[in-house]
């Protein structure tokens, strides 16, 4: 781990590059990143909602004259907390993979702002997810889709600096990309890693995740910005995969014992990883293992329901002092 301090705002990587950092890096507060070089500038992810991608950007001008307009945007993934603040940097280039660009018109910000409203009559799981997005505001947010999509590799320039895209994905999404500065020795993962927090398997499968972990490691950068929580190293993206063997071990028992998902969420001891922020997405990560190994016998999840049981999670943990 480099000697990177874990506090909210920008913080210059050198060679023109920059981390902005959200603390604690929990439901929602992602880091995105900004790459400069000759004039010319290109931004990872926006954040969740306009208030905090414009406090963000206006941190970047002030450091950089090159982000006054930012030529290129890139989107990691497709969830909110990394391109609902895309309309903030309309006119830009904006790069996904395909499959991410595909995902965000399932998600909308009008359909989060509704969920929102109408989540105190959806139960135990809507109470759960609005408690988690309750900092943050969808009201009146444009949906500013990709303007270009690629799959597999596309390389950018900014000026002369070189940015290689890496579609990891499907693993935590549907199109999982890093931004990797290989001139740098720097990566931008996007949620192919969470440090300190819980990683979230929407899309799986974990197999790929696991292989997008040592991908990660192998690019032998030292400075590894992740798509939540401090800024890590190799070491950080093994500790990413060392949880996903672990539960997918642990999953594997007591879906081979026949224990129903919930009760094999409920049952796993999470170790030395329950110290991990927002442990109960155990609950997802179980959930979307079961999938994999049943052949389509189990369906996709309701998100709603899961939102349910990782608020019990949520609570059994608090009530332990957890
Ligand atoms: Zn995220």
């Amino acid at each position: 781990m480099g000697d990177w301090a874990y506090t909210k705002g920008l913080h210059e990587l050198g060679n023109g590059s920059y981390a902005w950092l959200q603390p604690d890096g929990g439901w929602g507060w992602s880091n995105a990143g900004l790459v400069c070089d000759g004039g010319e500038s290109l931004l990872v992810d926006t954040l969740f909602d306009v208030r905090l991608t414009r406090e963000m950007l206006a941190a970047m001008r002030r450091a950089a004259p090159e982000a006054a307009r930012i030529g290129t945007l890139v989107n990691t993934h497709a969830n909110g907390d990394h391109c609902y603040g895309n309309s903030e940097v309309a006119g830009a280039r904006i790069v996904a993979s395909r499959a991410s660009a595909e995902e965000m018109d399932e998600l909308p910000p009008e359909t989060m702002a509704n969920l929102m409203k109408n989540a105190a009559a959806l139960g135990p799981g809507g109470e759960f997810l609005a408690r988690c997005f309750a900092p943050f505001q969808f009201d009146g947010i444009a949906h500013t889709p990709p303007t270009e999509t690629f799959s597999g590799e596309l390389r950018l320039s900014v000026g002369a600096k070189e940015v290689v895209l890496l579609e990891l994905g499907p693993a935590h999404t549907k199109g999982d990309v890093i931004a990797w500065l290989p001139g740098d020795g720097v990566v931008f993962t996007g949620d192919i890693l969470f440090i300190d927090g819980t990683p979230i398997v929407w899309a799986g499968p974990v197999s790929n995740w696991i292989a997008a972990c040592e991908r990660i490691a192998a690019l032998d950068a030292g400075v590894i910005v992740p798509g939540h929580g401090p800024i890590t190293d190799a070491k950080g993206a093994l500790r990413v995969r060392d949880y996903l063997v672990y539960v997918r071990d642990q999953t594997r028992e007591r879906f081979d014992a026949g224990l129903s998902p919930a009760d094999a969420a409920r049952d796993i001891a999470l170790g030395e990883y329950a110290a991990w922020r927002d442990a109960e997405r155990i609950a997802v990560n179980v959930h979307t293992l079961y999938r994999e190994w049943s052949a389509g016998a189990l369906g996709r999840a309701n998100a709603l329901e899961l939102f349910g049981l990782m608020g019990e999670l949520e609570k059994r943990g608090r009530a332990r002092g957890g």
